[in-house]
């Protein structure tokens, strides 16, 4: 709920203001018959395990509906800017690094003017950097990898200099189209680092048409989860505690992926680049959860499973 991608018009807040009105009184139903179509082609199989763990992040108690469509209670839920980092045996890499120190002047003020006092996270939120070394040595991290390019699952990486990038494909041409970036604080935070692009060409997951495994080995499968933004991925994770995917901002919250219901119209119609293939995607994950626990990005209580202990304490 922190990142809209463009100034909205006075059309559009209106649009989204009525959207959300409708919304509350009738949420948009799940496309029944587009779940039965959906087949499940299983889960890969890993040869190793990785450890996934949750940063220390400061939740943000939000209105449940102001996520939810259409849900009311609880009246309000947890959200927050959480990175992970992944252990493999070949390498160590920061999956959404959301935060930068200072991002107020750095990432924020890039943003539309009317968006930036609605985006703007409380000013407890720790920056990824600190919350990393008080678990790891910055230095041993060999890239990054965010779901998606939005500037709060990008913008740590500005204290993070010459820190490799691992990106979609099409994610990587979405935002180098146009002249001005999709999303305030995105491009700073690519530029001057290396990149790897890589495309989604593998099989068939789970309910997901394509993937792409990171490592070889069936550990870590990078799924698509188009819609939200054009080349938003989930992290599919083996780790000794059971499958994980990481779905960043295909859902704000586990509660739409359980019900099947889309972000409120407002700001999620400025959130999300096509919303009804986001509405797929969602359709896509609810089938999926019953394989691996599902973790939206922004649900704080979702990530807190993977806090350190010493974290679970502090960020509850
Ligand atoms: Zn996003």
């Amino acid at each position: 709920m922190s990142d809209p991608v463009h100034t909205p018009t006075l059309f559009e807040c209106c649009a989204a203001a009525i959207g959300s009105v409708r919304g509350a009184v009738r949420p948009r139903p799940a496309d029944q018959r587009f779940l039965r179509s959906l087949t499940d082609a299983g889960l890969p199989t890993a040869r190793r395990t990785v450890t996934l763990t949750a940063l220390a992040q400061v939740p943000r108690s939000v209105p449940t509906a102001a996520v939810v469509e259409g849900r009311f209670t609880p009246r309000r839920i947890a959200n927050s800017l959480t990175s992970f980092v992944i252990q493999h045996p070949e390498a160590t890499f920061i999956v959404d690094p959301s935060y930068c120190v200072d991002a107020d002047h750095r990432a924020i003020a890039q943003l539309p003017a009317v968006l930036r006092g609605a985006v703007r996270p409380p000013v407890e939120t720790i920056p990824t950097i600190t919350a990393l070394k008080a678990e790891f040595d910055p230095a041993a991290l060999d890239f990054a990898l965010p779901t998606h390019a939005h500037w709060d699952h990008v913008c740590g990486l500005l204290d993070l200099p010459g820190l490799p990038l691992h990106l979609h494909g099409d994610e990587h041409d979405w935002i180098s189209r146009d002249a001005i970036a999709p999303v305030g604080g995105v491009r700073d935070s690519l530029k001057d680092r290396p990149l790897v692009r890589y495309d989604l060409d593998g099989p068939p997951i789970l309910t997901f048409t394509r993937s792409h495994d990171l490592f070889g080995d069936g550990s870590v499968v990078l799924l698509d989860l188009a819609g939200h933004t054009p080349g938003s991925v989930g992290i599919l994770a083996h780790t000794s505690r059971g499958w994980v995917l990481l779905a960043g901002d295909a859902a704000w919250h586990s509660l739409q992926v359980e019900e099947i219901r889309q972000k409120s119209s407002y700001p999620g119609n400025f959130a999300d680049a096509d919303r009804d293939l986001t509405f797929k995607s969602l359709h896509r994950l609810h089938l999926a959860r019953h394989f691996a626990t599902v973790v939206p990005t922004h649900d704080h209580d979702a990530t807190l499973q993977f806090a350190t202990q010493r974290d679970q304490i502090r960020m509850s």
